[in-house]
């Protein structure tokens, strides 16, 4: 499996990677885990990015070494995947060339090392982040703070937005700071008329020193063969509330760039999804306006007879805005040649297809938004999650419909994708969703937790539960899920709970959100040692731990050698094979007898699902 580390990438030879990754190799294939079929549905496919689903496939783990291979006849055809950790983790790798509507192709997972392959890397420097496809320069992330043009009020100071954007070709296709609106910044998302605790708050037009969206952090960055991005958090502040300045929405941009297209094929492939929460005591109600949310504002190259929009109903920059459509394609002339984005909306979307803001004829330059508030008045409740997802074709020429319907199929209907695992060896799904057959709360005692759905929730003070079997060496995966607790809960109130190993050595459970690392907050061995990363995501998000445990080893009653444990907290690598000198204050002490997994009730509702065991 490639791992998405772009330092490797980079000192790789491109001699070696041309012949390794586009002729058919002789390769010696590992033992194979699974079939996996893609069909492509009703639709003509061309360089789609795929992923699958691997719930419930212990074929792959993270620290695993896999490759995939297109089986064509007797053709058999390395190709690049990367494996995207999270809930679920997925396998992503990209169906190369023209797939026909109806037909279908097979894939074989296999264990053993893939061959490195260049692909979309994250370069960053202390002002930019910028995603770079085999070196070419797609998009600069701004996460430093960018001052406004000379004389300009501070208020306009702003970081978290995309500029510039560049065509495969290398023209600039965003604008910042235009005269007009010194507020608009390439591809930026704020809102425009809202209220917040009885205020208007006006996060858009930053002259107004109600509102502004900053840049907080990145949760991670990724390098890799099948697609590179970042995950930025943004805080969108109110700064005239009764208390001063005050954050009301936590945002998270999941921006990508895939592998595919570039200077020679003439276009660019990326998405965005915005997940926004509200994590102030009162909500922020949005109120009906024509513009406010994702915004793009062009080149100032692109005017009046330079420019153009369309959109998936028909319409053009004359009777475009206030109308609603799945996809708008903006276009202009940059460097003596036509050339233009089409902004997608997912159908998921809140409102989808969203009404969109698109600038009539007397504006003269070109600036896109799409505004689901333009149709009504919503809210953002305390705790609550909106997911804004937009995917963006940046093409070299004028807009081409049917490669435009294209894309649009791809993203709002996917080809199918389906693994046939060949039998692992010994993995035990211990909780799937079914029941809790695996699980006993302790002889006698009744299990008290709830099953809802695929989930298993605690209910608090009912007790703990362990597995039935005992284990020793394992490899483990299990998704959980905290609840958010009021402000005025601290520490380790917060949706604490933890997974026990063996009953000895707790991997502590906890809403450690937005905390440095500590050896009792989430993903420390629990007061033994931190993680080296907190990666600890918000409360009611699931998140996941996967696990390498090798038991401590026994001569009679006497330890020879330490446990050893694994972790990966959310596909990142916490604890890297690190010895366990001792159990847990609470746990069983130390002995060469195997134990169960115990999850741990420590009175919050934490929710579990996907849980599965490998012993080793
Ligand atoms: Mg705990």
């Amino acid at each position: 499996m490639q791992k998405p580390v772009s330092t490797l990438i980079r000192l790789i030879p491109v001699f070696f990677l041309s012949c390794c990754l586009f002729s058919l190799q002789s390769v010696t294939y590992g033992e194979s885990l699974g079939t996996i079929t893609v069909e492509a549905g009703n639709y003509t496919r061309n360089d789609t990015p795929v992923s699958l689903d691997l719930s419930g496939v212990p074929e792959v783990f993270p620290g695993d070494d896999i490759r995939l291979v297109e089986v064509n006849g007797s053709r058999r055809l390395s190709v690049p995947v990367q494996f995207e950790a999270g809930s679920p983790p997925r396998l992503w790798w990209v169906l190369s060339g023209t797939t026909e509507p109806g037909t279908e192709r097979k894939y074989e997972l296999l264990k053993g090392d893939a061959s490195a392959a260049r692909g979309v890397s994250a370069v960053q420097d202390k002002k930019v982040l910028e995603l770079q496809k085999d070196g070419t320069k797609v998009l600069s992330y701004n996460h430093a703070v960018v001052l406004p043009p000379a004389g300009q009020s501070e208020l306009y100071n702003r970081s978290a937005f995309i500029h510039p954007l560049w065509s495969p070709s290398g023209s600039i296709l965003t604008n910042i700071h235009p005269d007009d609106h010194y507020h608009h910044l390439g591809i930026w998302m704020p809102w425009t008329k809202t209220k917040f605790e009885g205020k208007a708050v006006d996060f858009w037009n930053l002259k107004a020193g109600q509102g502004t969206v900053r840049f907080n952090r990145f949760l991670s960055t990724t390098s890799g063969p099948v697609f590179g991005g970042f995950q930025a958090e943004h805080d969108h502040v109110a700064l005239q509330t009764a208390d001063g300045e005050k954050i009301v929405l936590k945002e998270v941009w999941d921006v990508r760039v895939y592998n595919i297209g570039g200077p020679g094929a003439g276009y660019w492939l990326w998405d965005i999804v915005s997940s926004q929460r509200c994590v102030a005591d009162s909500p922020l109600l949005l109120e009906k306006y024509r513009y406010g949310g994702f915004g793009f504002r062009a080149t100032a190259d692109w005017k009046s007879e330079t420019a153009a929009y369309l959109t998936s109903t028909g319409k053009t920059r004359k009777d475009g805005h206030a109308t609603r459509a799945r996809w708008c394609d903006a276009a202009g002339v940059s460097d003596g040649n036509w050339k233009g984005i089409t902004f997608f909306s997912n159908p998921q979307n809140f409102r989808h297809p969203e009404a969109m803001r698109i600038w009539p004829g007397f504006e003269k330059e070109v600036f896109f938004n799409w505004a689901p508030v333009q149709t009504g008045d919503f809210e953002m409740k305390p705790g609550q999650d909106h997911l804004f997802r937009y995917r963006m074709y940046v093409h070299e020429g004028k807009v081409d419909v049917e490669r435009t319907e294209q894309i649009w199929n791809d993203y709002a209907h996917p080809p199918k994708v389906e693994i046939a695992t060949v039998a692992s060896d010994g993995a035990i799904m211990l909780f799937g969703g079914a029941d809790f057959s695996h699980w006993t709360a302790g002889e006698g005692k009744d299990i008290g937790w709830k099953l809802i759905g695929d989930t298993m929730k605690i209910s608090p003070k009912s007790g703990s539960i362990m597995t039935k079997r005992d284990f020793a060496d394992f490899k483990m995966h299990l998704e959980f899920k905290i609840p958010q607790t009021p402000p005025n809960v601290k520490g380790q109130g917060r949706g604490n709970s933890g997974v026990y190993i063996q009953r000895r050595y707790e991997l502590q459970i906890l809403d450690s959100y937005g905390q440095p690392p500590k050896y009792n907050e989430c993903a420390s061995l629990y007061k033994t040692r931190p993680p080296d990363k907190n990666v600890c995501r918000m409360p009611n998000r699931w998140q996941s731990y996967d696990i390498i445990f090798h038991a401590a080893k026994f001569d009679g009653s006497t330890k020879t050698d330490n446990a050893r444990i694994t972790v990966w907290h959310n596909g990142v690598l916490v604890h890297d094979d690190v010895a366990l000198e001792n159990k847990t204050g609470a746990g069983r002490p130390e002995g060469p007898e195997p134990g169960p997994i115990l999850l741990q009730d420590h009175g919050n509702e934490v929710s579990f699902r996907n849980i599965w065991i490998v012993p080793l």
